[in-house]
């Protein structure tokens, strides 16, 4: 505890923007430039605290967290640490902290409550353990399929991702800075950094003003609009102007029109790439410059900025006063938290309370439930569902995922390469795979077998070397396994002796990350072998896909009696898989993104910009195996009787859609009801639909329920060729079904008048 009434910014009765400006007039210009600097925390810590003055770490271990924190108090002016980390789908490095599915996994629930509770969860495991920001969540778009990031997405559509992306930064964010169990939100990539070329990771992103307003800006203008504190700027490069040094984009756009007022946050060496990579500055010196001169605050891990913004200074290419308003923000932040006066250390009793705590470990189950999707059930599932057949059955559970805690866990968890100290991952009795599951949960007298069937393959050193020319480490590649005709002989007499098979395949960590792009979106290794074998056996196959992001099924996947997505569904994710192979729980789960029949079709989002020619390829159809927003249940549920509040409506009035819902089979189901809007004359080329609201309702057997959601006629927008959001007055239809495909809809018109002052901007 660091309070002293005698001097201002240590006196914490003082209004902070007092105490902020009393501490910046006392600080050296080194030391300011100090707290621009987040650096890694596996590096020196004496050399990191204490010789450069960093105002914030990442990735520090257990053991540095408490180091580097005493540390500061050796410092000239004990200005405490600001401490971060990707705590992105759970506390990630944390060894037995509540891991949840990934985002993607986490998106397929459509419910924005219960991921506002999973991001409480995640901030309270986190705050315990002297971390105060967390680098989630990921609103990038999903857009081609083959970027090794997907995983970390919300999937491809941004309404959806606005919603799901606010509901995590209030989980974050909590009642306000004050409570000790908030943390920081970050709202990341700053923007378009999804836009790859060919899924490779980083790649300039070939994006019009235009494009970035009508779809990669509108979540993080919501989670700006939602108080996230802080933004977290993309690798990328947009028409020549790496996102560090985008005016445009950081000064007009985000504290510009959106009046944001938080603080930025570089990614990973983005200063230092403008120089060795991008190519766009000389030296470090410039590149400190541009970074600075273009508002940023805090420069994540490169160390050099350090000497090249105090000579940028000493050259007049940079002023002081815009590295005070950059250490302003810093400070502003550090006082809100209240670190001076307590600087959130690790707390060893909490920890013990909260981290992995039963009521996480129950909330991470429900919401592992409800992130599978089940895309095909020809009547196999659930195994255990009618009460006509109650015979004991016996399962075989193959394939490489079946009982792989890793893949099940996916990227930014334990071992999926990001830090050292956890080289075996999360504790492996908290992992349930699906194997794990189904022995756990099966009815008594049910037998259980279990054959791998195949590998996937490894990472491999990349034979061009471990180190780019410049010294910055090269990746491992990926080498895919060979079809082993052991291991599906071995799953094959499984197969035989069984009533029905569960093959678990997917993708592994080798295949998802940063710099683990795929060419390819096929099942590797000797999967595809596998399942072709599996299928001929006559016995019913039931394909639960463990992976990251979509795959392209092979064509033995269409003989599959049942298919599951699981993307990476978190700790619990097997037992969540059993439960509902087993009819415990029902489906409930929906694609947040579309599932292509092969690579080809990329980009495959429904909410494609209408007026190619034609709806196909010549070999071969645009429409994708899966289509956003799809997921079945186990029962039957009929929409019927679309009606709207109003024909015609002002463009400042909202139009409520009702639809009723019958339930005609014999199970409950909670249905999510999509709501798509389509414009239908635009002033300039739009999509043909776009999702504007979704809304959930349990219905049981027999039952019907009104289902109303309402749309404002502000959100009926379209950007016009002047890169504004407008609302143009005509007709608009109305499309509500349990899914994106148009042939499942419903639809109404309405017309929104013309009324003075409808543009947005
Ligand atoms: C990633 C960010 C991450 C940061 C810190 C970067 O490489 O792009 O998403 O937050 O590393 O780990």
């Amino acid at each position: 505890m660091t309070t002293d009434p005698a001097i201002p910014y240590l006196d914490a009765a003082l209004p902070i923007e007092q105490r902020v400006e009393d501490l910046l007039d006392r600080m050296t210009l080194p030391e300011k430039v100090g707290q621009m600097l987040q650096l890694d925390a596996r590096g020196d810590l004496k050399e990191i605290v204490l010789s450069r003055g960093a105002g914030s770490i990442l990735h520090a271990s257990p053991e540095a967290m408490i180091d580097a924190i005493a540390l500061t108090q050796r410092t000239r002016l004990r200005i405490p640490l600001l401490t971060a980390d990707d705590a992105i789908h759970g506390h990630s490095f944390w060894p037995g902290a509540t891991i949840l599915p990934t985002q993607l996994g986490m998106a397929c629930t459509w419910d924005p409550a219960l991921l506002e509770r999973a991001a409480r969860a995640t901030a309270i495991e986190v705050a315990a353990t002297g971390l105060h920001w967390t680098f989630s969540p990921v609103l990038c778009i999903a857009r081609d399929l083959r970027w090794g990031r997907v995983d970390e997405t919300f999937g491809e559509d941004p309404h959806l991702i606005g919603e799901l992306g606010a509901a995590m930064i209030r989980g974050y964010q909590g009642d306000g800075l004050d409570d000790p169990t908030a943390v920081l939100a970050c709202a990341k990539h700053f923007a378009g950094y999804s836009q790859t070329q060919g899924g490779r990771d980083a790649s300039e992103a070939d994006l019009s003003r235009r494009a970035l307003r009508s779809w990669f800006l509108p979540p993080f203008e919501r989670a700006a609009r939602e108080g996230c504190r802080t933004f977290m700027l993309g690798y990328q490069a947009i028409d020549g102007v790496p996102v560090t040094a985008n005016r445009w984009l950081l000064d007009d756009v985000l504290r510009g029109e959106w009046g944001f007022t938080g603080t930025l946050v570089t990614d990973w060496d983005n200063v230092g790439r403008m120089v060795w990579e991008q190519k766009v500055c000389e030296d470090d010196v410039a590149a400190a410059a541009v970074a600075v001169d273009s508002g940023n605050h805090l420069v994540m891990t490169t160390p050099q900025f350090y000497e090249g913004a105090l000579q940028a200074v000493a050259e007049g290419r940079l002023r002081e006063h815009q590295i005070d308003d950059a250490v302003r923000r810093i400070l502003r932040l550090k006082f809100e938290l209240g670190l001076f006066e307590n600087p959130r250390a690790p707390d060893a009793a909490r920890q013990t309370q909260v981290i992995g705590c039963s009521s996480h470990a129950e909330l991470n189950l429900e919401v592992a439930r409800r992130s599978l999707v089940l895309l095909r059930n020809d009547g196999v599932l659930p195994l255990a569902g009618s009460t006509e057949d109650q015979a004991p059955k016996r399962v075989a559970v193959v394939g490489p995922n079946a009982d792989d805690p890793h893949a099940q866990l996916g990227d930014w968890a334990g071992a999926s390469g990001q830090v050292p100290w956890m080289p075996e991952g999360h504790p492996r009795h908290l992992v349930e795979t699906v194997l794990d599951g189904l022995r756990a949960t099966a009815p008594e007298g049910w037998q259980i077998s279990y054959a791998r069937g195949a590998e996937i393959g490894t990472l491999v050193p990349d034979p061009e070397g471990t180190t780019f020319p410049d010294g910055q480490p090269r990746p491992p590649i990926f080498s895919p396994a060979s079809p082993d005709a052991g291991l599906i002989a071995e799953a094959l007499d499984a197969a035989r002796a069984a009533d029905v098979v569960v093959a678990v395949l997917g993708d592994t960590v080798a295949l998802t990350g940063e710099g683990k792009s795929t060419a390819t979106l096929e099942l590797q290794g000797g999967q595809v072998a596998l399942l072709d074998a599996l299928v001929e056996t006559g016995t019913p196959v039931v394909l639960v896909l463990v992976h990251s992001k979509p795959s392209v099924l092979p064509a033995s996947a269409s003989r599959a009696s049942a298919i599951v997505e699981a993307f990476n569904p978190g700790m619990r994710g097997g037992r969540a898989v059993a439960d509902l192979l087993l009819g415990i729980t029902e489906p409930s789960g929906r694609l947040p993104v579309s599932v292509p029949l092969h690579v080809g079709q990329q980009p495959v989002h429904y909410n494609q910009v209408r007026g190619q020619h034609g709806a196909r390829y010549a070999d071969l159809a645009q429409e994708p195996m899966f289509v956003f927003g799809e997921g079945l249940t186990y029962t039957t549920i009929e929409y019927r009787d679309l009606r709207l509040s109003a024909e015609e409506i002002p463009s400042t009035g909202e139009v409520t859609a009702t639809v009723t819902l019958t339930n005609t089979g014999t199970r409950p189901a909670l249905e999510t009801v999509q709501v798509y809007l389509s414009d239908v004359i635009t002033s300039a080329t739009w999509a043909e639909q776009e999702l504007k609201g979704f809304r959930q309702a349990l219905v049981e057997p027999g039952a019907s329920v009104d289902v109303p959601i309402t749309i404002s006629a502000a959100d009926c927008t379209i950007v016009d060729v002047d890169g504004h959001r407008v609302v143009e007055p005509g007709q608009f239809e109305v499309r509500v079904g349990p899914n994106s495909r148009r042939s499942e809809h419903l639809v109404a018109s309405f017309v929104i008048t013309p009324t003075v002052g409808a543009t947005l901007e």
